[in-house]
Formats: C-alpha cells, structure tokens, sequence
C-alpha cells in the first residue's frame, strides 16, 4: 500500500516509519510511504502558502492552490487513491476506518497548518478525518497515527504469529487485560488461571475481564455490542 502524505513540513516525517514493524514493512515493500511538500507547488515568488484570512481574524490560512496542485500532481503520479484532508472536523478515525484504509491501494493524506485550510480544498478531496476532539498544531502528527493504525492491519505487516483481527475494536469491545514474565512484580500476581494451562477456562477468563472492562470503561462501546448466552453467564458469574 502507498501513503503519499502532503505538507509544508516534510523534515517531521525523516525518521517516524523507519523503526519496528513499520520499519520493517517499508524494507519488505508492503508499505511505501512518500512525502511531498506542499510548498513546491506555491506559484508567486517567495513560495507562499499561506494567508491572511478573508473577513479578518487570527494567524493564517493555507491557500488552496499550492494544496491542490500538489494534490493533483500527486494523484496523477499512481494508483486510484483515496485523498484525506487531516482536520478537526472531520468524521472521527477510528478501527473500521484503519481496516476500511489498510484495503486501499494508495491513500493521500493532506496535513493542515496554521490556523488551517482554505474551505475550498474540501471540494478537491474524498474525505476529511480528525484524529480526535482536540487541536493539533498540525495535521503531520494526525497523518502519522493514520498510517500507522492502517498499516499495521495489511497482511503480512504484523508478521505470521499477531492477529490483528482479535484486537481490541473489531468488536467494539476492549482487550483482555495481558500479563507476561515475571509471575509476580512488587506484589502484584498474574491471575492464577493465566497460569493454569487450562485453555477452555483462559479463553473464558479474557472474554470476561473484557466485557467487564468495556462495560465499565467504555459504556458507549458496550451498549453496540451482541452479547452471547454465554457473554451473560459471564458477566453475571
Ligand atoms: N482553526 C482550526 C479549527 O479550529 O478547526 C484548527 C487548525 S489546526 C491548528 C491546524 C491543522 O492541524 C488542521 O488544518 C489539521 O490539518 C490539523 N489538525 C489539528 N487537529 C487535528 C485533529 N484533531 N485531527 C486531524 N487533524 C488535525
């Protein structure tokens, strides 16, 4: 898959997908990630690609045709591609969204600065995506955390042991509490069961401690979930 990410600061993305898994994805050609900088493709002079807002007010704006230049020279560069505008207002990212992207052939990733966007580049793009309800200085940080959630979820990225599909989110439940060496840590034990070699009564004991950690902690996940017969045995037991 390739991730062509858009922005006026490409230094930000020098070493972010070089180490670990996505290091590693880069190296075996399952993932390319290219970078282009919005600014090559500012026309005046001293390359300007951003401006005094319309109708007054705060900072700057980014002008909309260095971003959409960019956008459609890259576009022409390759594959049919998805383009994404990193924004605060856009539809919130989440797991189904990282799965809906990791089946893409190629995606574009537009980061904002400033004060953000001129409105008229949202005409130019498929989607806007925010990567939470608070503001980032930029959208570099946004794209990163999209590529990395999408990538992760091609086949083969994570290796032949990790299933991604029993995650946390492809049901929208949250995972079992993990536990690894030592057995206990300033007092702190591994539940017993984790130790038993009983594996009928570990994959009960998880999906348990996940139903009650997603009913507790994330009501809003736990009411869209379809409880089992056995599901209700264990949250009552
Ligand atoms: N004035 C804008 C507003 O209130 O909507 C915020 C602009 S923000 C300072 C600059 C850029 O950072 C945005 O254009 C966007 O690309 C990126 N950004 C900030 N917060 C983001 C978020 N939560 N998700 C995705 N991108 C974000």
């Amino acid at each position: 898959m390739i991730f062509d990410i858009l922005t006026l600061f490409p230094a930000m993305f020098a070493s972010p997908f070089e180490e670990s898994i996505l290091g590693k994805a880069r190296a075996r050609g399952l993932v390319t990630v290219r970078v282009h900088n919005i600014r090559d493709h500012a026309e005046d002079r001293h390359q300007m690609a951003d401006d005094r807002p319309f109708g007054g007010g705060e900072g700057m704006i980014m002008k909309p045709e260095p971003v959409v230049k960019a956008l459609e020279a890259v576009r022409a560069e390759g594959p049919p591609a998805v383009a994404v505008l990193l924004s605060p207002q856009g539809e919130l990212f989440s797991q189904s969204l990282a799965w809906e992207f990791s089946r893409l052939e190629r995606l574009i990733l537009i980061c904002g600065r400033y004060e953000g966007v001129d409105e008229r580049v949202v005409h130019f793009v498929d989607r806007e995506v925010s990567i939470g309800d608070y503001i980032l200085t930029g959208g570099e940080l946004a794209a990163m955390v999209v590529v990395d959630a999408a990538a992760r979820l091609i086949p083969g990225v994570l290796g032949n042991t990790a299933s991604p599909e029993a995650e946390s989110f492809r049901e929208p439940i949250l995972e079992y509490p993990q536990y690894t060496r030592p057995r206990e840590f300033r007092g702190l034990r591994v539940p017993e069961v984790l130790l038993s070699g009983d594996h009928e009564a570990v994959r009960r004991w998880r999906r348990a401690e996940a139903l009650r950690r997603t009913r507790i902690r994330r009501p809003d996940l736990f009411s869209r979930l379809k409880l089992s017969d056995e599901d209700r045995r264990l949250l009552q037991a």
